[in-house]
């Protein structure tokens, strides 16, 4: 098949959970494929299954595509806005006689699956309803509303090149013929992608790998409605740190809870990107790098694993290399939650924080020391702000009310104290750090007491 030239890609999510990062993954690589290849992006909402399907589930999957930049071109496109349309599609497949009517009942159904699987044959339909030339069919009973099947063809193969999973084949007669509408009507989910597909346009279907079986039934829906079948995908899954299929069943968070956690989104689409493609070596990447980079021969074939520590490394790289004043917009969304206010130093703050930290969650932490109360532990006071330095740190305030409140001249004043008093560095900074800061890990001394107000020095180091 030659490969289309205008790509159009979708992410046709179900909300019937809260997306985790292995469902968006199935978001990214479509949205990357139809970017890097100038090509439409569009956005379908599963939703026929009414008793799981939420507003809320649907909410996050737009909001997280959002937060990760994942911007489509057409949609959200709602399946349960388009049932007349299938109901129109099915009516010309029946028409066509593709589709009849089957009149099993449930308890019928099962004794035919109960009876297969004693003789240890695999369970399908059987073909009881099927017409064919020169059958007679039973006679339809009375109290029983019919399904409507696909007739699948009988001999043959469906064959396909899966871009990830390479060709696949797959004989017809390991398929049975699918029900594409409901005793009430309503169309199932098969006949449904592939009515949405071909209406949308599709040329690549690109999605998680637990959708290859429905693929070669799909490709015959399509051959029946005399359409050529799109370029497929197949992604393998993602794992969690377990070894487990990504589940929120196990513990998957909503993808908008990594925002909340403070990770990036460049960070996360770097992170997300390398779960199942690669591009050399490379870990750490921008988003315009990956989409000069991305394209479906580099998709991975065995199932990706989870990795927090890595994600949390990767967003560090990122938060590195992300603008103070950027990074500072982020810190303050967490500290707005917190009730804190900032100022104008707060870009500074990032700037001297930002090497140490994994996330915008860390930073905001950091920077919070500067506007809010802060609350030494016992211990660290009892350790670092000992008898031998309170002279110190008591001279110390006296310079620092006075001296010209630039990172130099506090530098001057510290090793004035420290000249005066017979310490070396760490035995001051120690104590000052906990006083100020809540911790004894802090960037060095000079930077910090330079960020802060001179007045909340005084108070602080005055506690000592
Ligand atoms: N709605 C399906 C799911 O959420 C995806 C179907 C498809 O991509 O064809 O798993």
């Amino acid at each position: 098949m030659n490969e289309p030239t205008h790509t159009r890609t979708r992410f046709a999510p179900s909300p019937t959970g809260f997306i985790h990062l292995g469902n968006i993954r199935s978001a990214l690589y479509p949205w990357a494929f139809a970017r890097c290849t100038g090509g439409d992006f569009i956005l379908r909402i599963e939703d026929t299954d009414l008793d799981r399907s939420t507003q809320a589930a649907v909410d996050v999957i737009i909001e997280g595509m959002s937060w990760l930049g994942l911007n489509y071109d057409e949609g959200p496109f709602y399946q349960m806005q388009r049932i007349d349309r299938y109901k129109a599609v099915l009516a010309k497949l029946q028409s066509q006689g593709h589709v009849y009517p089957c009149y099993m009942s449930m308890a019928e159904l099962d004794a035919l699956r109960e009876r297969q699987t004693a003789a240890k044959e695999k369970p399908r339909y059987d073909g009881t309803w099927r017409p064919e030339l020169g059958k007679t069919l039973p006679p339809i009973p009375a109290d029983v509303q019919p399904v409507l099947r696909f007739k699948n063809p009988q001999t043959g193969s469906v064959k396909w090149v899966d871009k990830v999973k390479g060709f696949i084949e797959i004989s017809n007669d390991e398929l049975d013929d699918l029900v594409i509408a409901r005793p009430d009507g309503t169309p199932t989910y098969n006949f449904c992608v592939v009515v949405d597909d071909i209406d949308m346009a599709i040329t690549h279907v690109i999605r998680g790998d637990d959708h290859v079986n429905n693929t070669p039934r799909q490709i015959n829906i399509f051959k029946a409605l005399g359409k050529e079948a799109p370029v497929y995908a197949h992604l393998p899954t993602v794992l969690n740190e377990l070894g487990e299929k990504m589940s929120k069943r196990n513990g998957a968070k909503p993808v908008t809870q990594y925002r909340e956690e403070g990770y990036l989104p460049d960070a996360m689409v770097n992170y997300l990107a390398r779960l199942g493609w690669s591009h050399g070596d490379d870990e750490i990447f921008s988003r315009e790098q990956f989409l000069q980079w991305f394209n479906l021969d580099h998709l991975g074939k065995s199932a990706a694993q989870f990795d927090e520590a890595k994600l949390r490394w990767v967003n560090a790289q990122h938060i590195k290399s992300t603008a103070d004043d950027v990074l500072a917009l982020l810190v303050q969304t967490h500290l707005d939650k917190r009730g804190v206010q900032t100022d104008a130093r707060l870009s500074s703050i990032c700037a001297l924080f930002k090497d140490r930290c994994d996330t915008t969650l860390a930073l905001a932490d950091w920077a919070a020391v500067f506007y809010a109360d802060v609350h030494s532990t016992e211990e660290d006071l009892q350790q670092h702000v000992t008898d031998v330095v309170k002279p110190a740190i008591t001279l110390l305030v006296d310079k620092l009310a006075v001296c010209e409140w630039s990172k130099s001249s506090i530098a001057v004043a510290i090793k004035e104290v420290l000249a005066v008093c017979g310490l070396k560095m760490p035995q001051l900074a120690m104590p000052v750090r906990v006083l100020l800061a809540g911790s004894a890990h802090t960037p060095s001394l000079d930077a910090i007491i330079a960020l802060f107000e001179r007045e909340k020095v005084i108070a602080r180091l005055k506690q000592a």
